[in-house]
């Protein structure tokens, strides 16, 4: 368990829920710290001081999109959307990865990003890992470079981070 002093009220506002959305599994719900103004903004300040140098942040759907747009707002940048299946209109790059059982994916436009980018790649919770691994073959096959990956909260124990391997993250709280 890692929670760095400036993020000890955040980390309170963080409600575990046993056995949702099924049995086995313990949600993170973030959104009493949404909802509270100290806690969204200490969570917001510490993800964003992680840019490394990214010209554009993208968030993972839907509550990384909450954290990314609200880094991109500060820092000035383009927010890009990294989506479930079916919802972006126009021509999409498609990562599959795997569930516990089945698969999903991930989509992206083909034009949120190029060569020329430096991306921070955000989520609110890196658990097993699979999702934010799409997340960065997505950012990858555009050409576009991967700043870093920035989650306010790693599950250690699923052992996302070994997943992911040399792929760069940062965590705001370990639990
Ligand atoms: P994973 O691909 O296993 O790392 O799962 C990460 C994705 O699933 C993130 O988009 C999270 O929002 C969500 N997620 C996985 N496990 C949890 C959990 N225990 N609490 C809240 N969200 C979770």
């Amino acid at each position: 368990m890692f929670i760095p002093p400036h993020l000890e009220y955040a980390f309170s506002k963080i409600a575990d829920v046993p056995d949702f959305p099924k049995p086995g599994i313990l949600f993170k719900d973030i959104t009493p710290l949404l909802q509270d103004k100290k806690a969204f903004s200490d969570a917001v300040d510490d993800l964003a001081s992680h840019l490394n140098g990214a010209n554009k942040v993208a968030g993972i759907e839907s509550r990384g999109f909450i954290f990314a747009a609200a880094i991109a707002a500060k820092h000035n940048l383009g927010l890009v959307l990294l989506r479930k299946p079916g919802k972006l209109p126009r021509p999409t790059h498609v990562v599959q990865y795997q569930l516990e059982y089945g698969f999903d994916s991930l989509e992206m436009h083909q034009d949120a990003l190029d060569k020329n980018d430096s991306v921070l790649l955000v989520d609110d919770v890196l658990a097993t890992g699979g999702t934010l691994l799409a997340g960065t073959e997505l950012i990858t096959k555009t050409g576009a470079k991967l700043a870093n990956c920035a989650v306010f909260i790693e599950i250690s124990a699923l052992n996302g981070r070994n997943r992911l391997g040399s792929i760069p993250v940062h965590s705001s709280i370990i639990v």
